[in-house]
């Protein structure tokens, strides 16, 4: 059994700030990386809203920075998943896939939140054969070719616009009659040429008899003049946001109805003494790596604060 006082659990900006307050805290932290170290922020390009970079970062590079600024006051990472928890127990107790168990005195919960899916049967037919939640990770394989994102927010525009430096034609289908992006982001995509918006529209299924060929979709579903018709893509990606990864706590953690840990007003307390969340796991509103960042120092100012007691 290996023991520490402080165990935070996630690699993003959540994580690694907290970890960055804990080690300059003294409090030696050990930090799981989980299967996506940097988190989600590494499956992007570029970061243009992180405050210090007047010409933008690459994401990786800058989740890299967060790394060896934790490493440098003395974080002890585990390249580790965490797959069972004990709240009840005192020290927590945490076990990981690779068979070890750990005690901490304290836990910071910065997990973060995974892409949502549309829940067809076509996803988990087509995934990797022409289904993708990530345009950075998988757009190469679509020069030249015809895509679908699916999605209407932030992401989704984002998304478009970087197949649409790959592809030859990129369709945003939107199930709405508008877009919720920013009107950054919208102008972005309304100018781009290689872009088409299909409002109103909802993906039924998909087809194909070596990967994607093309998506069954229905223009206005339920009204007078619904009209069902197929549209060849190549690859459908999907943009419809993310759910938190929050399942392992929540036995113990109080969440709201979609699973967001819940935690006391503005701090990262949540309802078991000692455990504190930060980041995406626990916002279900602004989602930002530099807010998740900020709740990552709080989280760790909190355990500060406990441990002490
Ligand atoms: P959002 O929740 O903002 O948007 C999700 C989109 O998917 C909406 O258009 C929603 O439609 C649509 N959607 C959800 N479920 C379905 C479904 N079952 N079928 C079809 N469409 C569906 O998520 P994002 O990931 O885009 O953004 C999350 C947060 O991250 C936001 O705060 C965003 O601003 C931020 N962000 C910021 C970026 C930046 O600043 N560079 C980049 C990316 C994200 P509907 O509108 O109808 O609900």
């Amino acid at each position: 059994m290996n023991h520490t006082r402080l165990l935070i659990i996630g690699s993003g900006p959540a994580g690694y700030t907290a970890a960055i307050y804990a080690g300059r805290a003294n409090l030696n932290p050990v930090l799981l990386e989980g299967l996506q170290p940097g988190g989600q922020l590494t499956i992007t390009t570029e970061v243009e809203n992180f405050p210090g970079f007047p010409e933008g970062v690459d994401a990786n590079e800058l989740m890299d920075n967060m790394r060896q600024q934790a490493e440098r006051f003395g974080t002890k990472m585990l390249p580790n998943v965490a797959m069972k928890v004990d709240l009840d127990a005192r020290p927590f107790k945490v076990s990981l896939d690779d068979g070890s168990e750990w005690t901490a005195e304290s836990l910071i919960v910065a997990t973060g939140s995974s892409a949502k899916y549309l829940g067809l049967s076509d996803e988990q037919k087509y995934m990797g054969q022409g289904v993708s939640a990530c345009a950075t990770c998988d757009g190469f394989f679509y020069r030249k070719k015809v895509v679908a994102v699916v999605g209407g927010g932030d992401t989704a525009c984002e998304e478009a616009s970087y197949l649409a430096g790959l592809a030859s034609k990129v369709y945003l289908i939107v199930r709405k009659p508008f877009l919720r992006a920013s009107k950054i982001m919208q102008e972005r995509v309304f100018n781009n040429e290689k872009i088409e918006v299909l409002f109103e529209t909802n993906t039924l299924g998909l087809y194909g008899e070596n990967g994607v060929e093309g998506a069954h979709l229905v223009f206005r579903k339920g009204e007078s003049d619904e009209r069902k018709y197929d549209l060849p893509i190549d690859g459908f990606f999907l943009a419809i946001g993310h759910h938190p990864n929050s399942e392992l706590f929540s036995p113990w953690l109080k969440t709201n109805e979609e699973g967001y840990i819940m935690t006391e007003g503005d701090s990262p307390r949540t309802n078991v003494a000692g455990v504190f969340a930060a980041g995406d796991v626990a916002d279900p509103h602004y989602r930002q790596a530099v807010i998740a960042a900020a709740s990552g120092a709080k989280a760790a100012m909190e355990a500060e604060k406990y441990l002490a007691q």
